[in-house]
């Protein structure tokens, strides 16, 4: 741990840390865009398979209205409440843990200094080096420092609650609007078939779109999000002809 870091490792040392705070914006603003390709699926399988099992059942363009519209908001309610409670939860554990951290400094600052300079000496510091990084780092900004290199999080950037809602809550219906209006739109004849390709096509679209965004490979993502939507469409389609038959 105290072994000094010959001159070149420490050049690079400084490099990566430069990348990390980059990468570290990026990889947020993807993820947040991913969540919307991934609600906006959501919205699309749910809905299609909805609308297409009540299709199954009856031909009452008013009946396929109200279920599309009622799973569209029923769905997209959800999942923002959803989202709101579980970021809501992780935001108090951060909050929490931020003034832990607070107190900490306060009551034993000197232990905090040099749990700052061991954890930076564990990035690959020598101790001197680390000594005096976490020196200033504390006179700048200690609760700063401590929150990103000791708990991983930035004080100033905790996910809002309210916006992971919306956003969850935009994306579910975005996508939702696709089969509703597919199925609600075209005459009787034409209902399922434009519903079903038009579902496929933009399932292609967000399986696609999620593996890039995730940096996966496209081709598998694409065909399991387009077999996951197929099979919701069946066996819903299904349920409604054996309803619709019966006469439920
Ligand atoms: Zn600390």
């Amino acid at each position: 741990m105290t072994e000094p870091i010959p001159d070149e490792t420490r050049g690079e040392t400084h490099d990566e840390t430069h990348d990390e705070a980059h990468g570290g914006a990026l990889a947020s603003r993807l993820n947040w865009l991913r969540a919307a390709v991934l609600g906006a699926n959501d919205g699309i399988v749910s809905t299609a398979g909805l609308v297409v099992g009540v299709a199954g059942a009856t031909d009452d363009r008013s009946t396929l209205l109200t279920a599309g519209l009622a799973g569209l908001l029923s769905g997209s309610m959800s999942m923002a409440a959803g989202e709101y409670v579980s970021v809501s939860t992780q935001r108090d554990s951060e909050k929490a843990a931020l003034a832990l951290e607070r107190r900490e400094l306060r009551e034993q600052p000197q232990a905090e200094l040099e749990e700052l300079t061991e954890l930076l000496e564990e990035r690959g510091l020598s101790r001197e080096v680390a000594r005096e990084a976490a020196q200033q780092l504390t006179e700048r900004d200690a609760l700063r420092a401590h929150a990103r290199v000791e708990l991983g999080i930035d004080p100033d950037e905790l996910t809002n609650p309210w916006h992971a809602a919306w956003a969850s809550f935009f994306a579910f219906t975005v996508g939702a609007l696709l089969p509703l209006l597919a199925i609600v739109l075209p005459a009787v004849a034409w209902r399922l078939p434009v519903t079903v390709v038009s579902v496929l096509a933009a399932l292609v679209a967000t399986g696609w779109g999620s593996a890039r965004l995730g940096a996966a490979r496209p081709a598998p993502a694409v065909l399991r999000n387009v077999a996951g939507g197929a099979l919701a469409m069946a066996v819903t389609y299904g349920a409604g002809v054996l309803l619709g038959a019966v006469g439920v």
